[in-house]
């Protein structure tokens, strides 16, 4: 997208990103229904199984159980969506986001916990808001599951006067768990805008399984590969 075509759009707020057709949000439904979609595979290894499990042999690997998937990033509609949100387009774009998840959410438990995957919050501050937390309030206002905010991100203001060693083990475990006595017995799902190596979801996955979380499975809205 040129700039031109960037500042367009940031004030025609009726037109489809993709094809123009006259939206609410910033995706039409067509170009909604249209998007690629990702075949029902572990996450980790990218074998197509019959569900979204993460198979056996990566199961070792990884205490995530399910992860489910909207789309791929390469898609040209999905990687313009993502920046149009990180550059402003919050509430809008974070709509078409839950557009594009909603049907590929069906079998998600009824007990699940949408737990947000902190953004870092340096660029938080920058933005004035956390897009992970603006999807996941959008997921629970759709399907009916609680938000809980059981993560934070370990940010610059925990690193201040911290020897380097210490700073390595900070960026490593970029997480701590908040509530843990909610945490304890819990069917977490984790909701985060991108899933590129999958080790920032790991982070946490392993956080919250540390603090009694029974399963952790992940919602992402698009995967890179
Ligand atoms: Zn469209
Ligand atoms: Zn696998």
């Amino acid at each position: 997208m040129s700039l031109i075509e960037y500042i367009i759009s940031l004030y025609a707020p009726h037109n489809c990103i993709a094809c123009d057709a006259e939206t609410d949000t910033l995706l039409c439904p067509h170009c909604v229904d249209i998007l690629s979609v990702v075949p029902p595979r572990c996450y980790r290894c990218k074998t197509v199984n019959r569900g979204i499990k993460t198979c056996n042999s990566c199961r070792s690997n990884t205490p995530i159980s399910h992860v489910y998937v909207a789309t791929y990033y390469d898609d040209e509609s999905a990687r313009r969506l993502l920046h149009l949100v990180k550059y402003g387009r919050a509430r809008a774009g974070v709509q078409s986001m839950a557009d594009c998840i909603m049907p590929r959410l069906q079998g998600m438990p009824v007990e699940a916990v949408l737990v947000p995957v902190p953004t870092a919050s340096s660029r938080v501050r920058q933005r004035g808001f956390d897009q992970s937390v603006l999807l996941a309030r959008e997921i629970s206002a759709r399907t009916g599951r609680p938000v809980a905010h059981f993560l934070a991100r370990l940010g610059q203001a925990h690193q201040v006067g911290a020897g380097r060693a210490e700073r390595i083990t900070h960026l490593k475990g970029a997480f701590r768990p908040l509530h843990t006595r909610s945490i304890r017995g819990t069917y977490v799902v984790l909701v985060d805008d991108v899933l590129t190596t999958g080790a920032t979801l790991e982070t946490a996955a392993r956080v919250l399984k540390a603090a009694g979380a029974t399963q952790v499975d992940a919602i992402v809205f698009a995967q890179a590969g």
